[in-house]
């Protein structure tokens, strides 16, 4: 049994042998210096590339620890091995790897673990993610408010407004407001996380309101979007 475990987020080359792994882990984010990892032989080698996670054992140095030894639990070879879910993967890695500070990791990790599986269960990398950053702003507490007018409290809902956070009334509506209520009803099942594979979501309009949500509250866009983009089209 290995002490630890953790999914592997994104690594990077150190000196001419070894790398440094970035680790999704229950606990926390981990740093490891894997050593000697680059070389044909090494004994951890297959414990190193990114998206995988696997169970460790390390060193007790708490600066960078050693990676001593593990096991590859899951190495998502589905995902690794289609450009599209490995490019949506590749993006919800970098935004938890630039955002999660002071989060509820077990969640976060259970989360992460069961979106990479629906990956593969559903074949509809684009609709998870959209879950994956609906629910990364829930978990961050910037979630969307739907429930009735972010701004009065009025049950009286007409549109989605990014900049307000939320739906809105017809009274604090503004022209930045989406009232189309097939993409507000889309929305909210994803952020409900209903998956039943039929329902229709307009995917260029929820793309555009996640990707102006993140950049709104958080500044934030993702080197990998630019690459969906170039996918996906969009
Ligand atoms: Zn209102």
């Amino acid at each position: 049994m290995n002490e630890h475990e953790g999914i592997i987020i994104k690594t990077i080359n150190y000196s001419d042998s070894s790398k440094i792994l970035y680790l999704l882990t229950p606990h926390g984010m981990q740093s490891l210096l894997a050593k000697g990892a680059k070389k044909i032989k090494s004994p951890i080698r297959h414990l190193t590339l990114s998206l995988t996670k696997i169970s460790f054992n390390k060193s007790k140095s708490a600066n960078l620890p050693f990676l001593l030894n593990g096991d590859v639990i899951d190495d998502y070879e589905m995902i690794k091995k289609d450009l599209e879910m490995q490019t949506f993967a590749g993006h919800i890695f970098e935004v938890v790897y630039k955002m999660s500070n002071e989060l509820d990791y077990q969640r976060l990790y259970d989360f992460i673990s069961k979106i990479l599986d629906e990956f593969i269960l559903t074949k509809d990398p684009e609709f998870m993610t959209f879950v994956f950053e609906l629910k990364f702003l829930y978990l961050m507490g910037l979630a969307p408010v739907f429930g009735r007018c972010v701004e009065c409290d009025s049950n009286e809902r007409v549109g989605f407004d990014v900049y307000k956070g939320g739906m809105v009334c017809q009274n604090h509506v503004s022209r930045f407001t989406v009232k189309d209520s097939n993409v507000i009803v889309g929305l909210y099942k994803l952020y409900q996380y209903q998956y039943d594979g039929v329902f229709n979501i307009d995917r260029r309009q929820t793309r555009l309101i996640i990707d102006q949500y993140y950049e709104h509250y958080l500044n934030y866009r993702s080197k990998s979007r630019d690459l969906l983009n170039n996918i996906i089209g969009y």
